[in-house]
């Protein structure tokens, strides 16, 4: 089937197989007609709003060691912080301030932060009208369950890649089931669950890309992050090359075609390898969400997953407002509410 055909079945049908996906992945020719399709899908189920979360990067304290990230354990050149839960608060009512409808909790699996020390944070921002997102790695189905009856809305906890043997490699210590019984346990606790992958991992065929975009459906996800590899040379990972751009975005779209209505956030990532203008990019070629940081200080700079990450000198401020402008100019606007996944009627 000509590529043009295939895209017009995705976007009638939301369905495409492994084979299919892999052509349209490998196409730099299909990605212009990708990205239109995905927009005119993303506008007739999610619409033109964009919605705003606020990102809180609450601690770099970590005890994995993903061989991607410049917060892994061994990587001794990392500065590590971790806020107190008065500091969170603060920072949430500023994100509230700013008109921002979700708090999203993000650190590395830092074990000081127990139930008992974010059950009263989630509360807090619950009372404060806000939506709570936590990204704050592998816990046990207890834990998860006790955070949902906190309040907490929703989880982000990316697969990162569902080729087995290369998830395995790339963060030893972790195991693959554990991580799919992680995300089941989630959905099933009635959490809005959102996974995702990194693009760009040594070792990554296409084809497992293909198969990333088909567990994302599969498992029904209702936010799909991703993000293009970028080497932090303080990690194993180090003299990589940076993940494709072309790739990520014709995985935007792709996923977009697939999963209509989920929340697909235009990461900072992406706007950090095609600065001023990444987002915008991709919030034409399907995106609908925005995770503009909340984090202050010394602390937002010390959250270094890899080199040059976007926004890091801006002020929260200033994001808030930069952000409103670009998205205008884009002719959308900001969302005015929590931006719930929107489910087929
Ligand atoms: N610790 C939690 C976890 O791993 O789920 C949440 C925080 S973790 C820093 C968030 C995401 O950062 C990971 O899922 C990973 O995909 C991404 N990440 C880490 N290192 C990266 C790098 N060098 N380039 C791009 N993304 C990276
Ligand atoms: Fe820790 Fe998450 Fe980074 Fe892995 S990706 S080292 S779990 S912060």
């Amino acid at each position: 089937m000509e590529l043009q055909k295939l895209i017009e079945k995705a976007e009638t049908t939301h369905k495409l197989t492994k084979e299919e996906l892999t052509l349209l992945l490998s196409s730099s020719e299909a990605e212009e007609h990708l990205a239109a399709a995905a927009d005119r899908v993303r506008k007739k189920y999610v619409g033109d709003a964009v919605h705003l979360r606020g990102l809180i990067e609450f601690s770099s304290y970590c005890r994995r060691n993903c061989m991607y990230c410049g917060l892994r354990r061994d990587n001794e050149k990392a500065g590590r912080y971790r806020l107190s839960p008065d500091e969170i608060k603060a920072l949430a009512e500023k994100a509230v301030g700013y008109g921002y409808h979700t708090v999203v909790l993000q650190s590395g699996e830092d074990m000081w932060y127990t139930t008992e020390r974010l059950v009263p944070i989630i509360r807090f921002i619950k009372n404060l009208g806000a939506a709570v997102t936590l990204s704050i790695g592998e816990r046990t189905r207890e834990e998860y369950a006790e955070l949902k009856k906190a309040g907490a809305d929703r989880f982000l906890l990316r697969i990162e890649t569902t080729d087995r043997a290369l998830y395995e490699k790339l963060d030893p210590g972790m195991s693959y089931d554990e991580r799919c019984r992680c995300l089941h346990d989630l959905k099933e606790l009635g959490y809005e669950v959102g996974t995702g992958c990194l693009i760009g991992l040594p070792g990554q065929t296409v084809e497992a890309l293909a198969e990333d975009i088909l567990f994302f459906q599969e498992i029904d996800a209702d936010m799909v992050g991703i993000g293009p590899l970028i080497p932090n040379p303080d990690t194993p990972l180090g003299d990589e090359p940076t993940g494709d751009m072309g790739i990520t975005r014709r995985m935007v779209s792709l996923i977009r075609l697939l999963l209509p209505e989920a929340n697909i956030p235009a990461t900072t990532a992406m706007e950090t390898l095609i600065p001023h203008k990444g987002r915008e990019i991709i919030l034409k070629s399907g995106a609908n969400v925005v995770m503009p940081n909340v984090t202050e200080g010394e602390a937002r700079e010390k959250y270094a997953l890899y080199p040059g990450k976007a926004c890091v000198s801006d002020t929260p401020a200033y994001c808030r407002t930069c952000m409103e402008t670009r998205i205008n100019a884009i002719g959308r606007f900001i969302g005015s509410d929590a931006g719930a996944r929107k489910h087929r009627r």
